[in-house]
């Protein structure tokens, strides 16, 4: 007797939705992934793909691309607002845990795992957003969109990031996105912005009294291709209301908030263009990642602030576990029960020090922040080691 291979529906088109969708075709699994957004090759900011989230890139054959598209991270460096260097982490990352840490354009990593789906024959709807989600015993569960279609499937996979709907209905009464009070800005400036005092190779990271700054390459093209970020109270603010601002006036804010910070932050400043406003989003803890047919993966599962530079690398390894989980294929219930218990503990540890990495960047007073600078300094070794447990996991052995 030939059995039909089950359908998962995916929800969303970012990281984990495409990665999920790769590896459960490998699982006899075929999947159809619905993305509210047009497709585009132009999304926004930079982001670090750390070793653990690029040993699921390697699983999917995606590792030497990611790594020749974007930029190795030879360190992470931290400096005060004056420039004083208060030591550096993350170094020797391909030989301690077998992968590097890869900068890149969200855009271009998304455009890879993209591509990626298309050539294993994994369906894509773009423009299609989820609103609801009907899961009626015996009939096959279905999405209903907002242009007024409807996809039935075996199983459904929320990987619809931080504001996910699909969580709204797993967790009906659950908790919701709140604001960290952090404001973030970034973009793209040529790699000449960088030369001089900073090399580009090693991010660059530099603690104000009050916020935060970051630089490093995150791609080969000399026009547009170092990051910058700044993170920030949020004063009152939030992104929607510094996006109503025109250009010419965010980047007198940023000159203003970071005026007197070491070379080359005002020079980054000065060449920033299409600068990317962004809340620093938390989710708390939900009581539960899956309902009936449906489950919970990546931020939508676990939102992770961007402290910990985990979130992107999260959402990989959770695709891979879920994906090998459901090659054993028991009962679907079970699997999900499976997949949390395994993924919660690492999920929620990481989330926690994401938290505690964000309150580093607040408003301190001046001695506060020369304190904070000191422990910065001293107990930097001691942190470093601490943050192994990371980037030493690999979703292919676990
Ligand atoms: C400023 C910033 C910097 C960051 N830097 C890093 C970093 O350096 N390293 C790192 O590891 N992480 C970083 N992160 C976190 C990282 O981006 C996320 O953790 C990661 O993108 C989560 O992947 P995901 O697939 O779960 O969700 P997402 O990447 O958010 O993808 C969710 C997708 O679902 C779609 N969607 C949403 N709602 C619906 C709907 N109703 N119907 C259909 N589709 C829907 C969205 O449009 C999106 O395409 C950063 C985050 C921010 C905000």
């Amino acid at each position: 007797m030939s059995h039909r291979p089950r359908k998962a529906l995916i929800i969303g088109a970012g990281i984990a939705g495409p990665v999920a969708a790769i590896l459960l075709r490998r699982a006899g699994i075929e999947s159809a992934i619905y993305e509210a957004w047009p497709y585009s090759k132009g999304i926004g900011g930079g982001l670090q793909i750390a070793p653990n989230g690029m040993h699921v890139m390697d699983e999917i054959g995606l590792a030497g691309e990611l790594i020749s598209r974007g930029s190795i991270a030879e360190s992470f460096d931290f400096y005060s607002q004056e420039g004083r260097r208060l030591g550096s982490i993350n170094r020797d990352m391909a030989r301690r845990f077998g992968q590097p840490a890869v900068n890149v354009c969200r855009g271009t990593l998304n455009e890879m795992l993209v591509d990626k789906a298309w050539c294993a024959c994994v369906s894509l709807y773009f423009d299609k957003r989820l609103i609801k989600i009907e899961d009626r015993g015996d009939q096959p569960i279905i999405a209903y969109f907002a242009d007024g279609t409807t996809a039935e499937g075996d199983f459904l996979i929320g990987a619809d990031g931080v504001h996910s709907v699909t969580r709204r209905q797993v967790v009906p009464d659950g908790p919701k996105p709140f604001n960290t009070g952090l404001i973030g800005f970034g973009g793209f400036v040529p790699h000449a912005v960088l030369n001089g005092r900073a090399t580009g190779w090693n991010v660059e990271t530099t603690f104000g009294q009050s916020g935060f700054f970051g630089y490093g390459y995150c791609s080969p093209d000399p026009k547009d291709g170092a990051m910058w970020w700044s993170t920030q109270p949020a004063h009152g603010m939030d992104a929607a209301m510094f996006r109503a601002l025109d250009q010419q006036t965010l980047k007198q804010h940023l000159r203003g908030f970071h005026h007197g910070w070491h070379d080359p932050i005002p020079a980054i400043i000065e060449a920033a263009e299409n600068i990317v406003v962004t809340d620093t989003l938390d989710v708390a803890t939900l009581p539960t990642w899956s309902r009936k047919r449906s489950l919970l993966i990546g931020d939508a599962a676990h939102a992770t602030s961007p402290h910990a530079g985990q979130g992107a690398s999260l959402a990989l390894e959770d695709a891979m576990r879920l994906a090998r989980l459901m090659q054993v294929r028991q009962e679907l219930g079970a699997t999900f029960q499976a997949f949390e218990a395994e993924r919660r503990p690492r999920a929620e540890k990481i989330v926690a020090l994401a938290r505690r990495n964000g309150n580093n960047k607040r408003e301190l007073s001046a001695a506060g922040a020369f304190i904070r600078n000191q422990m910065i300094k001293w107990l930097l070794p001691l942190g470093a080691k601490s943050m192994d447990f990371m980037y030493a996991y690999d979703a292919r052995a676990a």
